[in-house]
C-alpha cells in the first residue's frame, strides 16, 4: 500500500543531504571538539561552521547561538535560565494557553515560586495583545510566547509582542530596573517563515533540527548577546558554560545543513506548501458537510490545516486515514491517545465535541499533488461511514 505522511508538525524526514553530510562524523571524524589533537580540532572546526550555519538563517551573531538536544530542552533552559538569572527581581512570567508543553509544563513547575500569567486566545489562536499590555506589572521578567502554534499553525503577532515589551523596557531603563526577556517557542516556524534577528527584539529562540529534515535529538538556543542567563546543567565548559555535555557533532552538523537548505529554498517551499494546504481545504471543504476550520489561512503557518469534522471522533479518523496508508494527527502528537480535548482548541473556544473531531494535516518537503487528491478522495468515505454510527448525527438527519 502506498504511504502518504501528512504529519510533519510531528516530525519530518531526515532531509538525504543532511544524511550524507552527518553520516562521515558518525564513522571516521570521531573527535571530540575539546581534544587539541587533529582529530579534536577537525570536531571543533565543524561545531564552529554549523553554528555559523544556523546563525545565518536567523541574521544572528555566531556566538548568539548553543546547541542543546532540541526544542524541549531550549525551552527549558530558556525559561528557567532566564528566571534563575534573574530571580530576585522576578515574580512573575507572562506565556500564553496555546503553548506547547514544553513551555506550558516548565511554567506550571515554576508556578510554585512565581506568578504565572496564561494570556487568552482569539477565535483564530491568535494572542490577545491588549491583555498582554495590561498583565505586564513592575515584577513581570520574562514574558514567553510560541512564533507559531503546532496544532493550528496559527503565527503570532510577535512583531507587535516586542514592540509592546521594547516600550517598557524603555521605561525601565529610566528607573534602572531589569528589562522583561523576551523569549518565543519558534520550534514550528523555524524553516517554514522567515525570521530575522536583527529586525526582532526577540532575546531568545528555541528551534530543534526533526522539525526542518534533521535528526531528533538535537537543537539549539539563540541567546541575544547581553541576555542574563544561567545554564541548566553543570558540568565541562562546554557552549560558553551555557550547556555542559560533550557536543553531538553528527546531530549538530546535520541541525547547520538543514539550517542552510531551509534559508536556501524557505520562500518557494512556503509557496508549495500553501499551494498544497489550500487545495487540500478547498478539497474538503468542498466535499463534506459539517466542517470547520480551525485558524485564519493568511495567519498561519503555510504547511498546517487543521479541521474539525462535526459528530466523529478525530481518534476513529485516524485509525481509518491509517488503514488507507494516511498518517496525519488528532490534535498535537504528545497528546493523541488520550481524550482530552485539545488545550489549544480549547483555548479558542471551539465546542469540545468539535474539537473531539478535530484533525491537523501537517505538509513537508515531499508531499505531491497527486497525494492531495488521494486523500481528497478518501476522506468523504471515512466521514460518511463514521457519521452513520454516529447517534446524534442520524438524530440530526431525521
Ligand atoms: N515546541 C513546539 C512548538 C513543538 O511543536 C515541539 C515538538 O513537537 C517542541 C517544542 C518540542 O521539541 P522537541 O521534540 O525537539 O523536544
Amino acid at each position: 500500500m502506498k504511504r502518504i505522511y501528512i504529519d510533519h508538525n510531528a516530525t519530518t524526514p531526515v532531509h538525504p543531504e543532511v544524511l550524507r553530510e552527518m553520516l562521515p562524523f558518525l564513522k571516521e571524524n570521531f573527535g571530540n571538539p575539546s581534544s587539541i589533537h587533529w582529530f579534536g580540532q577537525q570536531a571543533h572546526n565543524t561545531l564552529e561552521n554549523a553554528r555559523e550555519q544556523v546563525a545565518s538563517l536567523f541574521n544572528a551573531e555566531t556566538a548568539e547561538i548553543f546547541f542543546t538536544s532540541g526544542g524541549t530542552e531550549s525551552d527549558n533552559l530558556a525559561i528557567k535560565g532566564a528566571v534563575s538569572a534573574l530571580r530576585q527581581d522576578c515574580s512573575h512570567i507572562v506565556t500564553s494557553q496555546i503553548e506547547h508543553h514544553a513551555v506550558l509544563n516548565t511554567c506550571k513547575y515554576l508556578e510554585e515560586g512565581l506568578k504565572v500569567t496564561y494570556l487568552p486566545v482569539d477565535k483564530y489562536g491568535i494572542v490577545k495583545l491588549g491583555e498582554l499590555e495590561k498583565t505586564i506589572t513592575a515584577n513581570t521578567i520574562l514574558v514567553t510566547i510560541m512564533f507559531a502554534n503546532n496544532e493550528t499553525g496559527a503565527i503570532q503577532p510577535i512583531e507587535d509582542i516586542c514592540k509592546i515589551i521594547q516600550s517598557v523596557n524603555n521605561e525601565r531603563s529610566k528607573i534602572s530596573r531589569p528589562n522583561v526577556v523576551f523569549h518565543t517557542d519558534a520550534v514550528q516556524a523555524v524553516g517554514k517563515l522567515p525570521i530575522d534577528l536583527k529586525q526582532l527584539e526577540v532575546d531568545l529562540l528555541s528551534l530543534s533540527a526533526h522539525k526542518i529534515n534533521g535528526p531528533k535529538g538535537i537543537g539549539a538556543l539563540y541567546i541575544r548577546k547581553g541576555t542574563k542567563m544561567q545554564p541548566l546543567l553543570h558540568g565541562g565548559h562546554h557552549e560558553k558554560n551555557m550547556r555542559a555535555g560533550t557536543e553531538n557533532i553528527p546531530g549538530i552538523v546535520a541541525l547547520g545543513k538543514a539550517c542552510e537548505i531551509a534559508k536556501k529554498t524557505l520562500e518557494k517551499e512556503a509557496k508549495h506548501l500553501a499551494k498544497l494546504r489550500n487545495k487540500l481545504w478547498k478539497g474538503i471543504s468542498e466535499k463534506i458537510e459539517h466542517v470547520n476550520l480551525n485558524g485564519l489561512p493568511e495567519k498561519c503557518l503555510p504547511n498546517t490545516l487543521n479541521v474539525s469534522f462535526e459528530f466523529i471522533e478525530g481518534e476513529s479518523m485516524l485509525l481509518n486515514l491509517d488503514l488507507k496508508g494516511i498518517a496525519a494527527s488528532a490534535g498535537s502528537a504528545c497528546t493523541s491517545g488520550s481524550m482530552e480535548p485539545s488545550h489549544v482548541l480549547s483555548a479558542m473556544g471551539v465546542d469540545p465535541v468539535k474539537a473531539q473531531g478535530s484533525l491537523r494535516f501537517s505538509l513537508g518537503l515531499n508531499n505531491t499533488e497527486e497525494e492531495i487528491d488521494y486523500i481528497v478522495e478518501t476522506l468523504p468515505g471515512i466521514v460518511k461511514k463514521l457519521r452513520a454510527m454516529s447517534p446524534i448525527y442520524k438524530n440530526k438527519k431525521k
